[in-house]
């Protein structure tokens, strides 16, 4: 317990420090503030201890770091002079001949996307699963990479912060940007270990906070935008800017977070798209994809995976909103180069999606068929299911009148289902 609070308070201690070279804005004001030494801000452990004893435990990380913005004891020092590493909104746009570069990391079942400016800044999101940390390891130092300056972990799941801990142990990261929502595995809590023993800057953020970067490029925190119980619908949503490239990254998040995001009027039209939750048809709601329209989609998926990711009806609303769409389970990394302007896939193939006839889907979590009858089979309770899903449905549900008939299974009641070991579907709520 004493680790978490002092964990807690080097977070709250260090709220509104910012790193070194990259200043955080509001979205409409210039850049200003900007951080020197974040070792010069940091409390000594004596002040940690000390004022461990009076906070409340059973606070969030987001709580204490909402609370304490403004830290009285040690103010971050200010400067006047713009550091070569920060360039301000009047400034011309420069056209350095090193593009920014993006890769979304074949990391199997899972997520991990390295950002490289072009004066070497690394951004990571997402670090694969535990097995996969080695791999990453590798593939970044095959990539000249030895410092990270911002590692962002979008949700707490296996999935996405399990490799991180490799990449903490393995290179000196200067930042982290978490999720603030807390997880009960043994991952989570090594990972959370890891950034205490290292002494990681942990970035306080709010949904619709700029990061300046240098050289016009920015990383903007859009979601989420309120609190969720379900982790993946917490997952941090971040848009990348450069010039007038960007690209987004959902993370994990479902239709309920991408509702939100699309109504509080924060997506803005999007080159690349990070597809949300490894291509599930939890996620890419027409609307939200309609309001991002991306030329580029990603989908970061395991090969053969057992979740059947990516789904069909994933891929046909990618495909029907003209996205292009690249696969990591196809062709693995997938790496796209940006001067700005214009944006090319240096390394992966596109996949073209077509329709299933009468081919056989994967056996998915939510089973996507090619044509909806509206003939129903014979209805034996009041909530319906697939025997290939852990996920319950009204039956008048749009996903309940795609599960094959030979598929069905019905439930009494909601007790009955969720004692059979499924869970509500996000969609119908019933
Ligand atoms: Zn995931
Ligand atoms: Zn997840």
């Amino acid at each position: 317990m004493k680790k978490y609070l002092i964990l807690l308070l080097a977070v709250a201690f260090t709220a509104s420090m910012l790193f070194m070279g990259i200043s955080c804005t509001e979205e409409v004001s210039p850049p200003e503030e900007v951080i020197k030494e974040k070792e010069e801000a940091l409390p000594t452990e004596n002040e940690i201890e000390t004022n461990a004893t009076e906070a409340t435990p059973t606070e969030t990380i987001e709580k204490e770091v909402e609370a304490t913005t403004t830290p009285e004891e040690k103010p971050p020092q200010e400067t006047e002079e713009t550091p070569e590493t920060t360039t301000t909104e009047e400034e011309t746009p420069s056209t350095p001949t090193v593009p920014l570069k993006v890769h979304f990391i074949d990391v199997g079942q899972g997520d991990s996307t390295l950002i490289q400016t072009p004066e070497g800044k690394t951004i990571l999101i997402d670090g694969g699963s535990k097995s996969s940390g080695p791999s990453l390891v590798s593939y970044l130092k095959s990539n000249d990479i030895s410092k990270i300056n911002i590692v962002i972990a979008t949700h707490p799941h296996e999935d996405h912060i399990g490799g991180l801990i490799s990449v903490l142990n393995n290179f000196t990261v200067d930042n982290i940007i978490d999720s603030g929502v807390s997880h009960t595995t043994k991952t989570y809590e090594n990972y959370l270990t890891t950034i205490q023993s290292k002494n990681i800057n942990f970035v306080n953020w709010s949904a619709g906070q700029s990061f300046d970067i240098g050289n016009n490029i920015s990383i903007k925190i859009l979601g989420p935008t309120s609190k969720s119980s379900d982790l993946n619908n917490s997952s941090i949503i971040i848009l990348l800017s450069y010039n007038n490239s960007k690209f987004l990254f959902t993370g994990d998040a479902e239709s309920e977070e991408e509702t939100k995001i699309v109504s509080s009027g924060a997506v803005l039209k999007t080159n690349v798209l990070k597809v949300g939750h490894h291509g599930s048809s939890s996620s890419s709601y027409t609307n939200f994809l309609n309001s991002v329209s991306p030329t580029i989609a990603i989908i970061t998926c395991g090969a053969n995976n057992s979740y059947g990711h990516p789904h069909d009806t994933t891929l046909e609303n990618l495909t029907n909103i003209g996205a292009t769409i690249y696969r990591t389970d196809l062709t693995g990394t997938i790496i796209i180069e940006s001067d700005g302007y214009n944006i090319n896939v240096i390394t992966g193939n596109p996949y073209t999606y077509v329709k299933a006839a009468a081919e056989e889907t994967p056996q998915a979590e939510e089973p996507a068929v090619t044509e909806t009858t509206e003939q129903q089979p014979s209805q034996t309770g009041d909530y319906a299911g697939s025997i290939n899903s852990d996920v319950f449905h009204n039956p008048n549900c749009r996903y309940a009148k795609k599960i094959l008939p030979e598929n069905m299974t019905w439930f009494v009641s909601k007790e009955d289902a969720i004692s059979k070991g499924y869970r509500a579907c996000k969609v119908c709520k019933p």
